[in-house]
């Protein structure tokens, strides 16, 4: 006997535009600010470079500075990166902005709310049954797997812990790929 057909689905976590950064205004205590267009500032001190990534205020449009490089020997920085830094690269913004060791270091986090989207094959109603699913992410985007499948499939959470079965915990937010597998309804 030949083993059961087995029927794989991808879904991709894809981010759509860039996140908000949750970050105290100085000025008007608002909580959210933006990369806007994406811009570094560079300040040269000798061959020492002091490299920001620019940030605004949604609220006030007051300008913050998120600390990239510090005192930093020009040979130091690849040169790639120090031209990107010139031309503000857009995906050197999107780079930085989503480093985790910036985020600590400039006290900021980010706000993900509506700036993904969750890419599912065409759906089909003759898959045979169990369906499993393997969750792929395109960025770093912290998603809580039963809504994220509750989303993906169009069940109740309810029904997402009553017909999946996961390698990973269902309600603690994950960034980093999962597999599950989906029984059918009772
Ligand atoms: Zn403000």
């Amino acid at each position: 006997m030949s083993s059961q057909p087995h029927i794989v689905l991808p879904w991709t976590v894809r981010r759509t535009r860039l996140p908000l950064l949750t970050l105290r205004c100085v000025d008007c205590h608002s909580h959210t600010a933006t990369t806007g267009d994406g811009k570094f500032r560079v300040n040269a001190h000798g061959k020492l470079l002091d490299v920001w990534l620019l940030v605004r205020c949604v609220s006030c449009d007051r300008t913050s500075k998120i600390p990239v490089h510090e005192r930093t020997h020009v040979t130091a920085l690849d040169p790639a990166d120090l031209h990107g830094y010139h031309v503000n690269d857009t995906d050197l913004v999107t780079a930085r902005l989503l480093d985790p060791a910036l985020a600590h270091r400039g006290h900021y986090t980010l706000d993900w709310t509506g700036a993904w989207h969750l890419d599912t094959p065409p759906d089909r109603t003759d898959h045979p049954w169990p369906v499993q699913v393997t969750v792929t992410f395109d960025d770093p985007i912290p998603v809580r797997p039963d809504r994220l499948i509750a989303h993906g499939l169009g069940i109740s959470r309810t029904d997402v812990h009553r017909r999946i079965k996961c390698d990973i915990p269902l309600r603690r937010t994950t960034s980093t790929g999962f597999t599950f597998t989906v029984l059918p309804a009772p």
